[in-house]
């Protein structure tokens, strides 16, 4: 193990769609590229949204992806740890209360933009004096509490975006602990960055604010803040944010509608990158893709349906032993031969089970009426068995002299007569699959 710690640190209040993926999977393959920890901390502070069965279900999503944890860890085990945090930030003066509700700040920030201000908290509670302070814990207020930014231009080299700088006077000092106790992500995420040493934090570039207002804080508890990436975040055709087609986007719905994990991670890792997006063989060859440079500054634009085209790719060069488990499970036979001859022809892996029953279930035969007699001399011309891979080649060259057909004229009824469809794998592949018994009864026209 290399000293890397990476975390994906989701809140369980829904599904993860594949924008979350692609923070996850960022995180966990830096960490299998460099030997590091992948830890997935869920935060769930907020214990009126967050649910177990969230959780469950990224816990599962993560599984699929063929990215699971390392370690977990959960916010609302830790809340002693935030509460000594505050504890230390208080005695420094680095926290205050605040009495203010969310109309009074409201009405605060509406008065700013009116007068063409940023809406900054005023830090207005930092002066209160000890009457009103008074005042309101008579009126059964709580107080909330904020954190006290050190008004300076935070930089950081950042691993995606190159060094950025933000003077925090422009920020609004961040709420840490609500008055009823709950903690805000904020802090909390800065003392488990601390605590589970965190070495990288990569996320959406939704965060880069929060990211300056977090520096201090690192600084403040007496910490040297991690290295950050921030990445682009996913977004559709039409620029909107994912959470417009949300439903159908969750790695649960993707999942079901049977793509391919390795597809649904190519796509959530290579978009808005300056790699082609394009099927991989595996999570190892797209780790070893994994560059923070790369990662484009613009918006990581997809289009959902992309993602047909790459489960179809991904199948298509999928190897036997990748898939034999599912295969299995599909109830479908053939081993490795038939994997070889049928991948190239599906859209989904469940597309399988279909060339299957063809080369192993009874068929009722489609010949049409002018293809009968040919159909019938080309079964005379049948090689006898044992059947070896050349046994195409061998009745072909058997058929061509005696029928006097060639192209379309001979292959289309051979293939109609064998599978009843009008495309598929190459007859040369499942021919010896479908054997000679079935293939004989099948030009005789008999349903087999
Ligand atoms: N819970 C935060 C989110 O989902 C975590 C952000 C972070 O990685 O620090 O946005």
């Amino acid at each position: 193990m290399s000293g890397v710690v990476v975390r994906f640190a989701p809140s369980p209040t829904g599904l993860i769609h594949i924008g979350n993926a692609r923070t996850a999977l960022l995180n966990a393959l830096y960490a299998r590229q460099s030997g590091g920890t992948f830890i997935l901390r869920l935060d769930d502070t907020d214990r009126a949204r967050s649910e177990e069965r969230f959780a469950e279900a990224i816990k599962q999503d993560l599984a699929w992806l063929g990215i699971p944890p390392d370690k977990i860890e959960t916010q609302s085990s830790r809340l002693g740890r935030y509460e000594a945090a505050l504890e230390k930030l208080r005695g420094m003066d680095r926290v205050y209360a605040c009495y203010e509700t969310e109309e009074e700040l409201e009405r605060k920030r509406r008065r700013q933009l009116g007068r063409g201000l940023p809406p900054v908290y005023d830090r207005a509670a930092l002066n209160m004096s000890e009457e009103d302070r008074a005042k309101y814990e008579s009126e059964g207020r709580k107080p909330y509490w904020r954190f006290k930014l050190d008004h300076r231009v935070v930089k950081w080299n950042d691993t995606v975006r190159g060094e950025i700088a933000i003077d925090t006077a422009s920020l609004s000092d961040p709420v840490v602990c609500r008055a009823n106790g709950t903690w805000l992500y904020s802090l909390a995420s800065v003392v488990d960055d601390i605590d589970m040493q965190v070495t990288h934090v990569i996320r959406g570039e939704d965060h880069i604010t929060n990211t300056a207002a977090q520096i201090d804080m690192f600084a403040a508890l007496g910490a040297n803040a991690p290295t950050f990436a921030h990445h682009n975040l996913l977004t559709l055709p039409g620029g909107e944010g994912l959470s417009k087609r949300f439903g159908s986007l969750s790695i649960q719905s993707l999942r079901e509608a049977g793509h391919e994990a390795l597809a649904v991670a190519a796509v959530a890792v290579l978009t808005g990158t300056s790699l082609a997006v394009e099927a991989v063989e595996n999570l190892a060859v797209l780790a070893e893709k994994i560059d923070f440079k790369k990662i484009s500054h613009g918006p990581a634009r997809f289009d959902p349906a992309d993602l047909d085209a790459l489960t179809a790719k991904t199948l298509h060069a999928a190897s036997y032993a990748s898939v034999a488990e599912r295969l299995k499970a599909l109830d479908v036979g053939g081993g490795e031969k038939f994997w070889l001859a049928v991948r190239g022809n599906l859209a989904r892996l469940s597309d399988a089970k279909e060339w299957w029953e063809v080369v192993s279930s009874p068929l009722a035969s489609k010949t049409e009426a002018s293809d009968r007699d040919f159909c019938k001399l080309a079964e005379t011309l049948l090689p006898a068995e044992p059947w070896s891979e050349k046994v195409w080649d061998e009745w072909l060259a058997a058929i061509k002299p005696a029928a006097n057909r060639k192209g379309r004229e001979l292959f289309h009824p051979l293939r109609i007569a064998l599978t009843a469809r009008e495309n598929g794998p190459e007859l040369r592949a499942l021919l010896p699959l479908i054997g000679r018994r079935r293939t004989s009864a099948r030009l005789k026209g008999e349903t087999a």
